[in-house]
């Protein structure tokens, strides 16, 4: 069935079209989501569309996040090859993988054990070492191994979370959906100091809600 679609052909139009397109221009991004293969992230049932324009289900009630929106936030954080990134939001796993083409090392922190689970083992039969999964609450962050130099949250909170900021290194980026269950603004914080923080109001987004103790209840 999967052999029917060329994928690397979707997967370059994808790029092209919807990262490249509009206005993306990190190469190590654009990069990154030219080699790794989104039809194995999604549900086998919808591989034809793993390079359409939108979010697509995943079990729990979950989404793989819009191409473009995966690129527009790992964009935003201004990664380096040296970078230690955290995730809230492992879902698939899709943007897990792909941060992990772009950084030495990715924490990823997902809420149902089920969604961990899938993820764990996609990404390890890709043979993508270097992103380390917890089953927890994220929005609680992953204190064990900050701070990190950029923070990414997958999903929709009312508020940035306290326990997040704290994880950040000065220096690095953190981007979140804030807002409200159904819609929400896309923030950008950056720790310029110990105990100073630049914050930013981007264009709006759809994700699925953060539910957690510093997320929704
Ligand atoms: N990055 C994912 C997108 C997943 S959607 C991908 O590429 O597929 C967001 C995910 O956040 C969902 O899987 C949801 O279960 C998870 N989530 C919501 N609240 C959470 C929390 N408090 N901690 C960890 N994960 C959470």
């Amino acid at each position: 069935m999967l052999e029917e679609y060329d994928f690397a052909a979707e997967r370059a139009a994808m790029v092209a079209e919807q990262v490249v397109g509009r206005g993306i221009t990190d190469t190590a991004v654009i990069r990154a989501m030219s080699i790794v293969p989104r039809e194995h992230f999604v549900l086998p049932e919808y591989a034809e569309f793993a390079y359409s324009d939108g979010p697509l289900p995943i079990p729990a009630e979950q989404t793989i996040s819009q191409p473009y929106v995966v690129a527009l936030m790992i964009s935003l954080l201004r990664l380096q090859p040296t970078d230690k990134v955290l995730e809230i939001g492992t879902g698939s796993g899709y943007a897990a993988a792909v941060l992990s083409r772009i950084v030495r090392e990715v924490y990823t922190v997902e809420r149902h054990a089920e969604l961990a689970e899938y993820a764990r083992e996609r990404l390890a039969d890709l043979g993508y070492d270097n992103v380390f999964i917890r089953h927890g609450d994220g929005s609680l962050g992953w204190p064990e191994h900050a701070p990190y130099d950029g923070i990414i949250v997958a999903a929709g909170g009312p508020k940035v979370p306290q326990p997040l900021r704290e994880q950040l290194a000065v220096g690095g980026r953190l981007v979140m959906p804030v807002g409200r269950r159904t819609s929400q603004s896309l923030v950008l914080v950056e720790r310029v100091g110990e105990n100073k923080f630049r914050q930013k109001k981007l264009q709006g987004v759809r994700l699925v809600p953060l539910v957690g103790k510093e997320g929704y209840r």
